[in-house]
């Protein structure tokens, strides 16, 4: 495959950088306008107008107006379908130029951002387009004279609030479904990565998205995230971010109108490595798992739980993927790793790792921020040997590329030690014995497990986690129960 001229790329991108609410580009009331920081040089690369909680506001009459009257609500399933696979077209035929926006603004390799995230946003708007005209309702078995009906109906007006580490797919997992079933949307970007989101509702503008049914409003989390989550009009809130953030989430919808919400949080999730595994395989993928992406991944591999006898050859293959992934400017050609989203997530990443030397946690490589020819913030592969699994490198979610490495000696310790964290997100299970592949995920205490493999599956399972890692499920079928209601109607018949 030829490598992507992303300087090309870079001189037809063209973004929105207002607000988008009613169908029309506005800048916000007070006027306010932030710039926004590519990570990779440092540099001011766009400003863009962001909302405050009248902006906020405003979004949400016009979706509540754009809901009751149903020009989108009220249209068959199968004239949804259409529009939303005509924005998949639409994702399809501008990738690059949404690539390009998603690197400019959070750092991860552009080439990445292309085939893995870019990929994942178009398949994820034509899966719920092709999925909704084939969900039907329930018709219970009753007593002759009377007819029940259970139907599903939208659940009106949907907060969508979404991360910075994938952009656009976080964005089109939450979009998707929620307009397959009818709803309408006010999205709350990141604050780190605002104008990708911009592009990719242009288009869902250009597909026929009607007025009012998907809007846009930046701007800062304390302020239009939380107005959003307390407004007594939205009906559900669906996140993905921190886990703090969505404590903060439930508690505005406790104190507003107890609106339906939905998160997916933080993870700290394990690669168990027994004896038997393929441990090349294992130990590579491992060691990738948190490399990736810059290790700002709620499912990163962020610890490697390895059998006692294997450890020597696992922490040397570990190494060797530390060495080979160094980041690099990510418009640079296969560039392994990028750049943090952002100084400030460099400095806390640093402070995680500093913390963790002093409570003495054993450094093997990385530990300071690197030096890249365009001078951002970059952070090399990061690895801690032997950690105690009470330490805080083992327990906190650092959102960096930072690896703690715990040994085992038993299957039940493997689990236990699995199973100590206060998240259950993700987890990776490598073994080539079938029995013990199957009793050690059903005790692992998680959303997603992976046998023998990280990061695989596709859209028609579903995502999301237990215990501090949030409840709800994006992606497969199961998404759309998040923006429906359950109506029964009982019909009684004449005698
Ligand atoms: P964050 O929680 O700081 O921000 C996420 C979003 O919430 C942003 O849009 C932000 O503006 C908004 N926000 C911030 N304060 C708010 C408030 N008081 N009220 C309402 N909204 C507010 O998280 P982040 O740093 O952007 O993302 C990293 C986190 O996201 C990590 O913890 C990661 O594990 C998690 N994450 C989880 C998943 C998942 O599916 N489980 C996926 C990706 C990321």
């Amino acid at each position: 495959m030829t490598a992507t001229d992303w300087a090309s790329v870079a001189t037809r991108v063209q973004a929105p950088s207002g607000l988008l609410i009613d169908g029309a580009w506005v800048e916000a009331l007070d006027g306010r306008r932030m710039d926004v920081v590519s990570p990779i040089d440092g540099a001011r690369v766009a400003s863009i107008a962001i909302g405050g909680s009248a902006d906020i506001d405003r979004a949400v009459r016009a979706a509540r107006t754009a809901f009751e009257d149903g020009r989108w609500s009220g249209l068959a399933p199968a004239q949804r379908k259409q529009v939303l696979i005509a924005w998949a077209d639409l994702i399809v035929a501008r990738a690059e130029e949404l690539a390009y926006l998603q690197t400019l603004e959070m750092g991860k390799p552009a080439h990445e951002s292309l085939a893995i995230d870019l990929r994942a946003v178009g398949t994820t708007m034509r899966w719920f387009g092709e999925a909704i005209d084939k969900v039907t309702d329930e018709i219970p078995h009753t007593d002759p004279n009377a007819l029940a009906l259970v139907t599903r109906e939208p659940a009106g007006v949907v907060g969508a609030i979404v991360p910075w580490n994938f952009p656009l797919t976080m964005a089109a997992w939450k979009l998707a479904p929620a307009l397959a079933t009818g709803c309408s949307v006010v999205l709350k970007p990141a604050e780190q990565s605002p104008l990708s989101a911009l592009l990719l509702a242009e288009l869902g503008m250009t597909a026929g998205i009607p007025a009012g049914v998907l809007n846009v409003v930046n701007g800062l989390g304390a302020e239009a995230g939380a107005a959003l989550s307390a407004h007594r009009d939205v009906d559900v809130i669906t996140f993905t971010g921190s886990t703090a953030v969505g404590a903060t989430i439930m508690q505005a919808s406790a104190g507003s109108n107890l609106k339906r919400v939905w998160l997916e949080l933080g993870g700290k999730s394990a690669n168990v490595v027994f004896p038997d595994a393929d441990i090349e395989r294992a130990a590579r993928t491992a060691a990738w798992s948190i490399f990736f992406n810059q290790g700002e991944m709620c499912t990163a591999g962020s610890r490697l739980l390895v059998h006692e006898s294997i450890h020597d050859e696992v922490v040397d293959l570990v190494m060797d993927v530390a060495a080979a992934m160094q980041p690099r400017n990510p418009f640079a050609d296969q560039a392994p790793m990028g750049a943090l989203v952002s100084a400030s997530h460099l400095d806390r990443v640093d402070a995680l790792v500093q913390r963790a030397k002093a409570e003495g946690s054993r450094l093997i490589t990385g530990g300071a921020a690197a030096q890249v020819e365009p001078g951002g913030s970059y952070y090399p592969p990061t690895v801690f040997d032997r950690v105690d699994t009470a330490a805080s490198i083992a327990q906190h979610e650092v959102f960096g590329p930072v690896l703690a490495i715990s040994t085992f000696g038993s299957d039940e310790e493997a689990v236990r030690m699995a199973n100590s964290t206060e998240y259950g997100l993700a987890s990776a299970v490598w073994t080539r014995d079938l029995t013990r592949a199957h009793r050690v995920s059903r005790a692992l205490k998680v959303g997603v497990c992976w046998v023998n493999c990280y990061e695989e599956g596709d859209l028609t399972l579903p995502f999301g986690g237990v215990k501090k890692s949030g409840f709800g499920r994006d992606k497969s079928l199961h998404a759309l129960e998040k923006f429906w209601d359950l109506k029964s109607t009982w019909i009684q018949l004449d005698e």
